[in-house]
């Protein structure tokens, strides 16, 4: 699965049969849990429920291409032909060779589940198998991010942690530059005009990359990072390393 993918692909790279792991606390946290409360017993019997349909009915896949950067200033990078404008970026990213455009989604039969639960009226299972969807997609972003930077580290690259358009100032209507950088058909993911993207349960992504790329500059990537054995590691996980 990994072995296609290289960090400087300039081709898109599709990677299936990812083993995803859902963390019961990511998928309490779309419920509304804070972290370290006890849900009831009957949450948790819904948790499992939907847990359970939701391992069957996903079917995880990313697209991912990386084209190299011509022209990077304080809020912008020039790359592939695109003007991406975010906010500070040369400062949190520092000076880059090139950029990762992703697409994550783990398809269309969660949610179409969880539409006919709502039919049925199971609105309970119903929430919760959405909120295993939106961990699961999250969790194949995180994966991917992880990849990406151990197959780097490997090359003398280092790569940056994700960001999307939407979040942190970067304009939602930019998907469609990073859909013109990576495409989403090669993995079924289409974005309408208003930039929603079909299946919901799907997530952007752009790293940047370069020898001098500024990691860990809010967090530490490697405390969350699930890479097990990893010969780079920065810091310990903070939780159970599963892969
Ligand atoms: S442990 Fe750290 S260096 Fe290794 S892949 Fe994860 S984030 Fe990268």
């Amino acid at each position: 699965m990994s072995d296609a993918l290289r960090v400087l692909s300039p081709n898109p790279v599709v990677l299936e049969a990812v083993p995803l792991r859902i963390e019961p606390d990511e998928v309490l946290r779309f419920q509304g849990y804070k972290k370290g409360v006890v849900a009831s017993d009957e949450v948790l019997a819904l948790f499992d429920d939907a847990m359970a349909r939701g391992q069957q009915l996903m079917a995880p896949r990313v697209v991912y291409r990386s084209t190299p950067v011509v022209g990077q200033s304080a809020d912008l990078i020039e790359t592939g032909g695109e003007r991406l404008r975010i906010p500070e970026i040369g400062r949190l990213w520092g000076p880059l060779t090139a950029v990762g455009a992703g697409i994550c989604t783990v398809g269309l039969a969660i949610e179409e589940s969880v539409r006919s639960l709502f039919d049925q009226r199971e609105f309970p299972l119903a929430v919760m198998l959405d909120s295993v969807g939106s961990a699961a997609v999250e969790s194949l972003a995180e994966y991917a991010n992880d990849l990406l930077c151990q197959l780097a580290l490997g090359d003398g690259l280092r790569v940056t942690n994700r960001i999307s358009p939407g979040y942190a100032g970067w304009a939602t209507a930019e998907q469609e530059a990073l859909f013109r950088l990576c495409p989403g058909a090669p993995i079924d993911v289409t974005l309408n005009t208003a930039c929603f993207m079909s299946p919901v349960k799907s997530i952007t992504f752009l790293v940047g990359i370069g020898p001098e790329a500024r990691v860990d500059h809010y967090f530490s990537q490697c405390r969350r990072c699930w890479m097990r054995d990893c010969a780079y590691r920065r810091a310990p996980a903070a939780s159970t390393v599963h892969r």
